[in-house]
C-alpha cells in the first residue's frame, strides 16, 4: 500500500472538480481507507480528492487572484491554447472522459487555464518539460477526479451553505455595486473569460438506451407518427380501437412527393435571399464562430404571401387534408434520405467538426443522434435551415389546411372556435420561434447535438404532422366550447407563453451579453468557465422556467379538443416526457461543465420544472 504523500497541514495545490484549474488547499486529514485527502480551499469549501488530484507547490508557477476588473488583454497574453480541440459551443462541453484525457496528452498542446472569477488563489501550470508532458495543463482524468471528489460541505444547513455561497461567490445583485466602473470591470471580465479547453472526443456516455435504444427509435418514431394519423382519422380514435393498416401503395403518391420537394426548394430560395441580418453562433470550442442569416420571420412573410396568392386562385388547400397521410410518407422518406447524405458526409468530416454527442464510433448511434455538428453546403447551414422553417412553417400551413377542411367538411361559414383558437395558439408559438430565431442558436440542438436522424426526422417530420395532431383531430371530430371555457384556455395559454418567453429572453440576452443594464437586478452565481448561473428571476424560480411554460401552452393546446379522447393529449404528455428526459440531459451537461457551482445552483434552485412537485 502506497505511503500518503502530503501530510496534515501541509499546503498544497488541489484540483477544482471539473476543471483544470488547481487551487491553493491546506491538507486536513487523510483516510486511509479511501485513499482521499480531505483539503481545505481558502474559500473554507473542503473537498476529498485524490492524490493524483493534489500537486506539490513547487510543481507550479503561483500567482495570487487578480481583481475582477484584471484587464482582458493581460489575461490573453497569458493564455497559450490548444490547436486541438473538440467541436461544439464550449459553453455545452462535457466533461473529458479518461480516455479523451489521453487522447490530448498525446497531442501535446500545452494549455494553460486561467479565471478570473472571485475563486481563492488563481495558479498557472508551469510547463516545464516534464510537467507539460505528464499533465499537459490537464490532469490525468478528470472523469475520475470528479467522482472522487466527495463533498463534505453538502453537510451544512441549506441556509447557511446559501448564505456562504453568495459570500464565497460575491454572489450579489449588480444594482447593489456602488460604483459603475466596478460593474463594468466585472461584466468585462465575464465576457473575456474564454471556457475550458476541449479536445476532440470520442462519446463515451450514449443516451437514448445506447445502440439499442437509438435503433428502436428509428423505428418507433415513424410508427408512432403513422399510428397517430391513422388514429385520427378513425371515427372513434380511442387507444383500444386500433386502425386498420391501409395498403402500402396507398401510402406513396409521386405528386406529394413532388410537393414536399418543391416546399423545401422553396423555403432553401427564401433562407437564401440576401435579407435580414448576420450574426455570430457562439463560439465553436477551436474558437470559430459560424455565421448565420436571420430571416426566419422574412421566410414566413413570403410563405403566407405565396400561399395567399394560391388561395386567391382557388387552389384547394385541403389537398393536404386529404393526404396527410402521403404527405407524412414523403416527408419521412426525405428526412430518412437526408439523413442518409448527413452520415456519408460526416465520414469524410473533419474530427474538430463532430458532434461532442454523436461520435461514439457505433455505426447506428452517430447516425441517429447526428456525427456532424455544423453541416454545411458552402454557407448554407443545414441543420440551421431544417430547425426552424420547413416543418416549423409546414406545420402552420398544415394547421390552417385543417381549418379550412373542417369549414369545407362541415359546411361552415367559419371555423370552430376550437379550432380557431387551436391554430391561433399554435401560429403564435411559430411567429415567436422564427421572430426570435437569434435564440436558436444558443440551444442544445445547435451547440450540442449533431444533425442525424433524430433531428431530420424531429424537425422535418415529426413538428409538422404530429404538433398538427389537434387540428386535424377537430375536423373528424367536431368540439364545441364555450366563450368562457375559451377565455379561461386563453388566459392559461397567454401565462405559459409570458412564462416560456420572458424565460427565454432572460437567459439569452445574459448569455449573449452580461452586461446589459437590463439584467442588472438579476443575481447569478460565477463559475470556473467564466459564465454565470442566473439565481434570481425566472431561473431562480425552478431550474428551467422555459420548459413550464411550454409545458403549460402545450395543454392550453389540447383543452380545446375537450375531454372525448385522450388522441389530442398526446401531444403534452409527450411533451412533458420529452421535456423531462432533456432536462436530465442538461442537468448532466451543465453538472459536467460548472461541477460544484452547479450544484449550489440546485441547492438554491431545488426544482426543475414543476415548483414544489418535480
Ligand atoms: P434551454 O434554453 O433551457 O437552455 C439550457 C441551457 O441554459 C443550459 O445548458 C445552460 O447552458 C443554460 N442555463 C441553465 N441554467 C441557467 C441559469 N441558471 N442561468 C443561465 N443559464 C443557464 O435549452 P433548450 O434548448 O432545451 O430549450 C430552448 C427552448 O426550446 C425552451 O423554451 C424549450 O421549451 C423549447 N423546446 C421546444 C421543443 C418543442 O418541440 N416545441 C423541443 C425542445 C425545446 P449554458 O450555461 O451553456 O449557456
Amino acid at each position: 500500500m502506497p505511503s500518503r504523500k502530503f501530510a496534515d497541514g501541509e499546503v498544497v495545490m488541489g484540483r477544482w472538480p471539473g476543471s483544470v484549474l488547481y487551487y491553493e488547499v491546506q491538507v486536513t486529514s487523510y483516510d486511509d481507507v479511501a485513499h482521499l485527502y480531505t483539503v481545505k480551499y481558502k474559500d473554507g469549501t473542503e473537498l476529498a480528492l485524490k492524490e493524483s488530484d493534489i500537486r506539490s507547490q513547487s510543481s507550479f508557477k503561483h500567482r495570487k487572484s487578480q481583481s475582477s476588473s484584471s484587464s482582458p488583454s493581460r489575461r490573453s497574453s497569458s493564455r497559450s491554447r490548444s490547436r486541438s480541440r473538440s467541436p461544439g459551443r464550449p459553453a455545452k462541453g462535457r466533461r473529458r472522459s479518461a480516455s479523451q484525457s489521453r487522447e490530448h496528452k498525446e497531442d501535446k498542446k500545452k494549455t494553460i487555464q486561467e479565471t478570473s472569477l472571485a475563486l481563492p488563489v488563481l495558479v498557472l501550470f508551469k510547463p516545464s518539460e516534464n510537467n507539460t508532458k505528464r499533465y499537459n495543463g490537464e490532469p490525468e482524468s478528470t472523469e475520475k477526479n470528479a467522482t472522487s471528489c466527495i463533498i463534505l460541505e453538502q453537510k451544512l444547513k441549506p441556509d447557511l451553505e446559501i448564505k456562504r455561497v453568495l459570500e464565497q461567490y460575491s454572489l450579489r445583485s449588480r444594482k447593489d455595486d456602488k460604483k459603475k466602473e466596478e460593474i463594468y470591470s466585472e461584466k468585462k471580465t465575464f465576457a473575456a473569460v474564454k471556457p475550458i479547453e476541449k479536445v476532440p472526443t470520442k462519446t463515451k456516455e450514449l443516451e437514448f438506451g445506447g445502440r439499442i435504444g437509438t435503433f428502436m427509435l428509428i423505428l418507433l418514431l415513424p410508427a408512432t407518427v403513422f399510428y397517430l394519423l391513422l388514429m385520427c382519422k378513425q371515427e372513434d380514435p380511442s387507444l383500444l380501437n386500433f386502425p386498420p393498416l391501409p395498403a402500402v401503395e396507398s401510402l406513396w403518391d409521386g405528386r406529394v412527393f413532388g410537393v414536399i420537394l418543391l416546399w423545401f426548394f422553396l423555403q432553401a430560395v427564401f433562407y437564401l435571399l440576401p435579407i435580414g441580418k448576420v450574426v455570430e453562433g457562439l463560439p465553436l470550442s477551436s474558437g470559430r464562430k459560424l455565421q448565420y442569416r436571420i430571416n426566419g420571420f422574412y421566410a414566413f412573410i413570403l410563405t403566407a404571401a405565396a400561399i395567399g396568392v394560391l388561395l386567391y386562385f382557388q387552389f384547394e388547400l385541403h389537398y393536404l387534408y386529404d393526404h396527410l397521410m402521403q404527405f407524412a410518407v414523403s416527408a419521412a422518406a426525405f428526412s430518412l434520405a437526408l439523413s442518409i447524405y448527413l452520415y456519408a458526409r460526416s465520414l469524410k468530416a473533419p474530427e474538430e467538426e463532430l458532434a461532442p454527442g454523436g461520435n461514439s464510433g457505433y455505426f447506428i448511434y452517430d447516425f441517429f443522434t447526428g456525427h456532424e455538428l455544423n453541416p454545411r453546403i458552402g454557407s448554407f447551414d443545414l441543420k440551421y435551415f431544417c430547425e426552424l422553417r420547413p416543418g416549423l412553417i409546414g406545420w402552420v400551413v398544415i394547421n390552417l389546411a385543417m381549418l379550412l377542411a373542417e369549414m369545407k367538411i362541415h359546411n361552415l361559414s367559419m371555423p370552430s372556435l376550437s379550432m380557431i383558437l387551436v391554430n391561433s395558439f399554435q401560429l403564435l408559438y411559430v411567429v415567436d420561434a422564427l421572430w426570435n430565431e437569434e435564440a436558436v442558436l444558443t440551444t442544445m440542438d445547435i451547440t450540442h447535438d449533431g444533425f442525424g436522424f433524430m433531428l431530420a426526422f424531429g424537425d422535418l417530420v415529426w413538428v409538422p404532422f404530429v404538433y398538427s395532431l389537434q387540428a386535424f383531430y377537430l375536423v373528424g371530430h367536431p368540439t364545441t366550447i364555450t366563450w368562457p371555457v375559451a377565455a379561461a384556455i386563453t388566459v392559461l395559454n397567454c401565462i405559459g407563453y409570458y412564462i416560456f418567453r420572458s424565460a427565454n429572453s432572460q437567459k439569452n440576452n445574459f448569455r449573449r451579453n452580461p452586461a446589459d443594464p437590463k439584467l442588472a437586478n438579476l443575481k447569478f452565481i460565477p463559475t470556473a468557465t467564466g459564465k454565470g448561473l442566473l439565481v434570481t428571476g425566472w431561473w431562480g424560480f425552478v431550474r428551467h422556467p422555459n420548459y413550464l411554460g411550454d409545458i403549460i401552452m402545450a395543454l392550453a393546446w389540447s383543452l380545446p379538443c375537450g375531454f372525448n379522447h385522450i388522441l389530442p393529449y398526446f401531444y403534452v404528455i409527450y411533451f412533458i416526457c420529452l421535456l423531462v428526459h432533456r432536462e436530465a440531459r442538461d442537468e448532466h451537461h451543465c453538472k459536467q461543465k460548472y461541477g460544484l457551482a452547479w450544484e449550489r445552483y440546485c441547492q438554491r434552485v431545488p426544482y426543475r420544472i414543476f415548483p414544489y412537485i418535480y
